[in-house]
């Protein structure tokens, strides 16, 4: 960590990282940035930080920053430093080309959920206005699209409930899927400081994760379900809430809609939905799913917390539904100390699906077919605007592959590493004419790319950021941007090339537009932001400052809608060729794969992922601990070291995915949620075997 003075003075900005959201006073001496202090007045972190947000910035002067824009005719060919206006006036051309030949419908774009809610709008104002489809789409179509849908069908808005003070309410919280210690690390102190304060924890983990037995924390029911089978255990405990009576049926005749409970309670009372009649297909004792049933519905305000444990499944949507139902049956909606929560990964993730990301909704969550949005869009930005939904990133892909799809837009994503079925990405990418990245570095996704065009980082831009519990809040400029534009500039330039009258001369401009456009937003910007550090939406004239609970009168929806969510096995299974089955997960010190953290001080902590296997699965492998092993899966091999742990069960190994040696992504199948696209990333039938190493 570089200390090189005294501060003279500090400017209050958002953290980069996760979906908690600390804020922090970037301490500045001169032009330099000396330190990150946690902020006291921080809404979301009360003065606390991790290790990623207090010390992980220095990848913002990193060498292998790129600061000159830079162009190719094709991938093989070395790249070739340009001037911005010649870059830009390229990156037009091209799209406009492209469009000529093949059709308006054959170019598209991914936003960003690292960069800011104004960013992310632009991007697919840019290709709604400016390239005339909704080939749109966002990296929480590899996380948390299900919650979106899941939600949206259940509650009817894409969002948790809660503000994370709600956690001092509860009374049982309940943690299915997510490992907050390592990925939502200042939110998993106040979670532990209730559970010491005597709330009751239920874990629902393949792996025995630190929440299960930490310092004055013991979990009181530890489920260690098989992975994939998500759907199958909730439907059980909720078999437990009806054929008990613990269902709050006075909660259910005043918020939901009762035909649909009665028809979701008949379903999941059948005799073979009942933890005894699951517990072999679960892996979880029938005796303790019972317990922790009863304790969800019984033990007072219940809380249910998830992560992409939930969400990376082929049943992703489903089971975001079944832990709907479940709060719903027992009333644990529409007060503090209850809720869903979606624990959510990136920085702005949940921006970026808010500002119309995806490609079958404008900004508000709001159908593109839905002929009255669509008027108020086409009336702010002159055109008329494509009534069908556009193509997912897979969709995208498979275009590509077949030639009708032809040129990518792509701002902060490296889809190559984080997206599954590595070779499959690649294919698609090879098979465009046209790859634009826009990016701090040179990722493995620029090695397919044609234009390169170098983004800024969080401390190079004013914007907003929206975290996990509805907050948004201010990105303060700390410095001048190194490669002489913020991201929102480079966008507007790309527009005004392609013949757009775009004229923003500051963020605060673009939020209006967003607030003007977008209902939930409406008393958002950036006036309301100073003078009260943030809001979680919606900001209405009904609720000026925010809303931190909702669905406390009602439902977004209305009534409550109970889904009968029917559990599908996978398609992805285990047989004597690939008889383990691998999920993945994070560490504390990295995040995701790794482009920051990794040109930081924090690499220190973590130099290489390693394979957790169950010291039994490692014997009959010969496998020691540190030992190089070949992991395999139908979908490709790689090789890494493993790490001999009973934090897994037997049949089950874990990796993290933070270097791009790892590759983990090429083990990875193409197996998706059914709803939403969203890859089966936790549930990939492997092998693993002793090898010689990389
Ligand atoms: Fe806070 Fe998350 Fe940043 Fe850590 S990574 S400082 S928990 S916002």
């Amino acid at each position: 960590v570089t200390d090189i003075g005294t501060p003279d003075r500090a400017i209050v900005t958002t953290c980069a990282y996760c979906g908690v959201g600390c804020t922090f006073r970037a301490e500045m001496r001169g032009e330099q940035l000396v330190r990150m202090v946690p902020w006291k007045e921080g809404k979301a972190n009360r003065g606390h930080s991790c290790v990623k947000g207090r010390f992980a910035w220095g990848y913002a002067n990193h060498r292998d920053r790129i600061l000159n824009p830079m162009i190719r005719e094709s991938v093989d060919q070395p790249w070739r430093a340009v001037s911005w206006d010649e870059a830009i006036a390229h990156t037009a051309s091209e799209f406009r080309r492209i469009q000529a030949k093949y059709g308006t419908r054959s170019v598209g774009g991914i936003t960003s959920s690292r960069c800011t809610n104004e960013e992310t709008f632009l991007v697919q104002k840019l290709i709604r206005q400016g390239f005339g489809n909704n080939n749109v789409d966002t990296c929480a179509r590899v996380c948390h699209s299900p919650t979106g849908y899941g939600l949206s069908t259940t509650f009817g808005t894409s969002a948790g409930t809660q503000d994370f003070d709600s956690v001092e309410h509860s009374d049982v919280i309940m943690v299915i899927g997510a490992n907050p210690t390592d990925g939502h690390p200042v939110f998993a102190s106040r979670m532990k400081q209730r559970l010491r304060q005597g709330a009751r924890l239920i874990v629902v983990d393949p792996r025995r994760i630190d929440l299960v037995h930490s310092p004055h924390v013991d979990a009181a029911h530890h489920l260690p379900l098989k992975p994939g089978t998500n759907v199958a255990v909730l439907t059980a405990m909720a078999h437990v809430v009806v054929t008990e009576g613990l269902a709050d049926e006075a909660f259910i005749r005043e918020r939901c809609d009762w035909d649909e409970y009665s028809d979701w309670a008949a379903f999941v009372a059948q005799p073979e939905r009942s933890p005894e009649a699951t517990a072999a297909l679960t892996g979880v004792p029938a005796a303790d799913l019972r317990a922790a049933a009863r304790l969800f519905a019984t033990g007072g305000n219940g809380a249910i917390y998830y992560g992409l444990g939930v969400t990376e499944h082929s049943q992703g949507s489903s089971t975001v539904m079944a832990i709907a139902n479940l709060a719903m049956a027992t009333g644990n909606i529409g007060r503090e100390g209850v809720g869903v929560n979606p624990l959510r990964g990136q920085n702005n993730v949940q921006g970026s699906c808010d500002m119309g990301s995806f490609p079958h909704e404008y900004s508000g969550y709001r159908h593109v077919s839905d002929p009255a949005t669509r008027t108020l869009f086409e009336t702010a930005w002159g055109v008329s605007l494509d009534p069908e939904p556009g193509l997912r990133i897979p969709n995208m892909l498979d275009a590509a592959t077949d030639g009708t799809f032809k040129a990518l837009f792509i701002q902060g994503e490296d889809i190559l590493q984080s997206d599954p079925n590595t070779h499959h990405v690649a294919a698609g990418l090879a098979a465009m004419e046209c790859v634009v990245v826009q990016d701090l570095f040179l990722n493995e996704t620029a090695n397919y790319a044609h234009i390169f065009l170098p983004g800024s980082t969080f401390l190079e831009k004013d914007g907003t950021f929206t975290n996990a519990e509805r907050r948004i809040q201010l990105v303060r400029k700390v410095m001048d941007p190194l490669n002489g534009y913020a991201d929102w500039e480079i966008v507007q330039l790309v527009a005004q090339a392609l013949g757009l009258d775009w004229q923003y001369t500051h963020p605060s401009e673009i939020m209006d537009e967003i607030a003007a456009l977008t209902p939930t937003f409406a008393k958002v910007s950036y006036l309301a932001l100073e003078e009260h550090g943030s809001l979680q939406w919606p900001a209405t004239d009904a609720a000026p400052l925010g809303t931190p609970t909702m669905h406390v009168d009602g439902f977004v929806r209305g009534k409550g809608k109970f889904v009968v969510a029917d559990y599908v096995p996978t398609d992805e299974r285990t047989g004597p060729r690939f008889p383990l089955l691998l999920t993945t997960g994070r560490i504390l010190s990295q995040y995701n794969v790794g482009a920051q953290t990794r040109r930081t001080e924090n690499v220190a902590w973590h130099a290489e992922d390693r394979l957790e296997i169950h010291p039994h699965d490692a014997e009959n492998r010969g496998l020691r601990d540190g030992d190089w092993v070949s992991l395999r899966s139908r979908a490709g091999e790689t090789t890494l070291r493993a790490l001999i742990t009973d934090r897994v069960a037997p049949g089950v190994v874990y990796t993290t995915f933070h270097h791009p040696d790892t590759q983990a992504n090429v083990i990875t199948t193409d197996y998706s949620d059914w709803a939403t696209n969203c890859p089966e990333y936790k549930v990939t039938a492997v092998e693993v075997s002793p090898s010689n190493g990389p």
